[in-house]
């Protein structure tokens, strides 16, 4: 039975379910009771005072029967308290009026009722226990040296015993609640440490499943999105045909879109995003995004416009795949969101040191832009805005979540500036590495456009002579992808194994291998390498490319720093194909076709470009500024509107200054009325498309309409600063000159509003 309650006691301290505190309680209570009788025997022996026996009888029954009911009631903590208050006002006034006083061993007590309470206490119990500990402390001592006749007095001999024994009593008590509270802090490092091990293999084995699932999922839409390209290339197949299968391509898109966000979201909730820098060409980047946006955003009727600054540096080091995925969200979104007018891609340098470049890409459109009170939640993982609008347009809320995040761990910037059914700017700047600083220029990107069925397809190269070999275990993959390059000629082989492949190899040559990652038995990985080191191979040279359906860039890197050639990634269309192949077989054995050599249509990305300049200066059409200066300074103003005759006009569009003087020497009466705030907002967006940052500067003198309707606007962008000019309007001309000269300077809004209001205090 002691055995068992034992073991009942030692679960009890383990548990980390229960209070630490409390298993601190438990165990000192449990090691007061032994020494309390222990205490009992020595007094009995010696002869002690019969009270301070009592007492400590008392305590020894009443101190378990206090815990054991609170245990059960699952009121521990008022037993604490209770069991401290009785010891410090019961127990120890005992123990030291009965024991001896100074002389006895009551002293001793008081550092364990110190220990105790140190120990068992928490909140504000604790500190006003211990100064209640404390005063109880002196109020012996001066009891002691005043009135020791109050004070049961040992004999030399009884104190000697009683110091002694109580000496030994405390000491071990002492020593056991060290041992334990070290005993009890290694338990809860192990606990804590197991936990952390164990939550760390769930989130691999979270991460693991959504990346098979990823690469299960991807496997089958390669089938159903190759044999769907099949039928699109079909000349005789009926517009019906035809139709549904452009809606299977566009669903087994999204299909996939959505796969990779989960991906993504997964591996960022589980704090394995990593960021996976790479050399990479600037041109290339930018032709793959244009080529992934341009068709979708022609199909809807959209203007596709890039201006890409030509002096950015020509190959950069950063994570290419990534930054493709943050601009083709973007845009994708841009695309999605407009229903006319246009979509526009725009980066420019915009800092640079020694090694490193800072570039701002900008996605502007003119859809139904953002409402205000929808901006703080834009980034939120499954927050799609504007429910009502967009109820109709397909997503999941998750783009820019994943947008914000990337941009996050790159060490970059994201910001939107949107107006509610007017458009919207996202913009997005990152440093990179710059490992060739040689100007890109002027990028031509031809446009292949993507075959979607809507033209006939005509394969890009013929190359009859060329020897491929295909390896997968999937049969239907295969297939397809056999199929898809039937028209460039080309001789195929297929592999289903790595066996299978290796046997090939010594059999005939190849130009380039196309090779299936996950394979049973030996690896597309295992199986590469082993071709290469082929004695008596004849493929120990060949271009080998990966063509498998795991995503992500460390997968990429994988596969590049393990020997591969090249990456693709399933599902893979007829023309990545293509393009892939014609990179790696010799051009001798390659005859162009007609689609391949024609440059379909092709997209100047410098020549719309001009570079943002830091602060624009504008001001109201009501300045005393000549319209020639104004011209010559390229300094825009707002038009206020006159009211006069009963007819409204446009100040400096519809009526010019000359008029409006005339009209008042006549001594004719009109009325100026600002801008509305959504003509302020228009005014700013169109202005913003020149600069970062834009200072707007007030013509009236202290608060007007014209200055709280500005602000207003100016709400909706965190770079529109407006300016009070505090001048009456004749000074207006001078300031907005002043300013806009310091603009020209390159001074940022901050510094030049600073500088006009030292200017104010001194014109007048
Ligand atoms: P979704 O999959 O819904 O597009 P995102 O995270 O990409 O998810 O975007 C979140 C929400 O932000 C969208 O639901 C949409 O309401 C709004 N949004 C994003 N981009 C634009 C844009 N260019 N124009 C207007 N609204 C946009």
């Amino acid at each position: 039975m002691i055995r068992k309650l034992f073991r009942n006691v030692v679960s009890i301290l383990r548990d980390p379910s229960i209070n630490f505190r409390e298993r601190v309680f438990i165990l000192l209570t449990m090691v007061m009771e032994i020494v309390l009788v222990l205490a009992i025997a020595g007094d009995i022996y010696v002869g002690e005072n019969i009270v301070e026996i009592i007492a400590l009888c008392v305590t020894v029954v009443i101190v378990p029967l206090v815990t054991l009911f609170a245990v059960k009631k699952n009121i521990l903590f008022i037993a604490v308290r209770v069991i401290v208050l009785s010891l410090v006002f019961f127990l120890m006034p005992l123990l030291f009026y009965f024991g001896g006083g100074v002389h006895g061993g009551a002293i001793l007590w008081m550092i364990f009722a110190y220990l105790f309470t140190g120990l068992v206490l928490s909140g504000l119990w604790k500190p006003l226990m211990l100064v209640i500990l404390t005063a109880e402390s002196i109020i012996f001592y001066l009891d002691d040296y005043f009135n020791s006749e109050r004070i049961y007095q040992h004999s030399g001999r009884v104190f000697y015993i009683d110091s002694l024994i109580s000496l030994i009593m405390i000491g071990i008590v002492c020593c056991i609640m060290v041992w334990f509270v070290e005993w009890l802090l290694r338990e809860e490092t192990r606990r804590v440490q197991e936990e952390a091990k164990k939550t760390e293999e769930l989130n691999k084995s979270r991460s693991r499943f959504f990346s098979n699932m990823s690469h299960e999922i991807r496997t089958p839409i390669n089938s159903i999105l190759g044999l769907n390209e099949l039928i699109l290339r079909q000349d005789d197949a009926s517009d019906e045909i035809k139709k549904d299968a452009a809606n299977i391509q566009g669903a087994g898109r999204m299909l996939l879109a959505l796969v990779n966000d989960i991906l993504d979201v997964s591996k960022i909730e589980a704090g394995k995003m990593d960021i996976v820098p790479v050399n990479y060409s600037v041109s290339s980047l930018l032709s793959e995004i244009v080529n992934m946006i341009w068709l979708r955003a022609e199909q809807k009727g959209l203007e596709l416009k890039v201006e890409i600054d030509p002096t950015i540096p020509r190959e950069l080091f950063g994570d290419e795949m990534r930054i493709k995925q943050i601009l083709v969200n973007l845009l994708n979104n841009a695309v999605k969101y407009t229903k006319e007018g246009s979509v526009t891609l725009h980066i420019e340098k915009e800092d640079t040191n020694e090694d490193s470049v800072r570039l701002l890409f900008s996605v502007t459109d003119t859809g139904m832009g953002i409402k205000q009170d929808s901006l703080p939640y834009l980034f939120d993982a499954f927050q799609r805005v504007d429910e009502e609008t967009n109820r109709k347009i397909e997503g999941t809320g998750l783009g820019l979540s994943i947008v914000k995040q990337l941009v996050d761990l790159m060490g970059g910037d994201i910001a939107v500036n949107s107006i509610y059914t007017q458009g919207s700017t996202f913009t997005v700047s990152l440093w990179q590495k710059v490992t060739n600083p040689i100007a890109v220029g002027d990028i031509n990107i031809a446009s292949i456009g993507r075959f979607d069925g809507s033209t006939r397809f005509t394969s890009g190269f013929t190359a009859p002579d060329v020897r491929l070999l295909i390896v997968d275990d999937n049969e239907m993959n295969l297939e397809v992808e056999k199929k898809l390059l039937k028209d460039t000629l080309i001789t195929i082989d297929t592999a289903d194994s790595g066996e299978a492949a290796l046997s090939m190899t010594t059999q005939s040559r190849y130009d380039v291998i196309l090779m299936d990652h996950l394979m049973p038995e030996m690896d597309g990985i295992e199986c590469m390498q082993r071709i290469r080191k082929q004695v008596g191979g004849l493929n120990n040279h060949a271009p080998i490319i990966v063509l498998t359906a795991n995503a992500g860039s460390e997968n990429k890197q994988l596969y590049i720093s393990s020997g591969f050639d090249g990456y693709l990634l399933k599902p893979v269309s007829g023309q990545q194909l293509e393009e892939i192949l014609l990179s790696h077989i010799p051009q001798s054995k390659v005859t162009l076709t007609e689609s391949g050599t024609a440059d379909a249509s092709k997209l100047s990305t410098a020549g719309g470009y001009s570079k943002k300049i830091p602060v624009i200066i504008t001001t109201s059409s009501m300045c005393d500024l000549p319209g020639t200066v104004l011209k010559k300074l390229q300094i825009d103003t707002i038009p206020f509107r006159i009211h006069a005759d009963g007819k409204e006009y446009y100040d400096g569009y519809e009526a010019d200054s000359d008029e409006i003087i005339r009209y008042m020497k006549q001594g004719r009466i009109f009325e100026s009325e600002p801008p509305t705030v959504g003509e302020f907002e228009a005014f700013f967006a169109k202005e913003l498309k020149k600069a970062h940052q834009l200072i707007y500067i007030t013509v009236a003198n202290g608060i007007s309409r014209e200055y709280e309707r500005a602000k207003e606007a100016a709400k909706a962008y965190g770079n529109v600063f407006v300016f009070n000019s505090g001048f009456n309007s004749s000074s207006i001309g001078m300031l907005a000159l002043l300013s806009h000269g310091m603009a020209m300077q390159g001074m940022t809004p901050g510094t030049i509003i600073s500088e006009l209001g030292n200017l104010k205090k001194n014109v007048h």
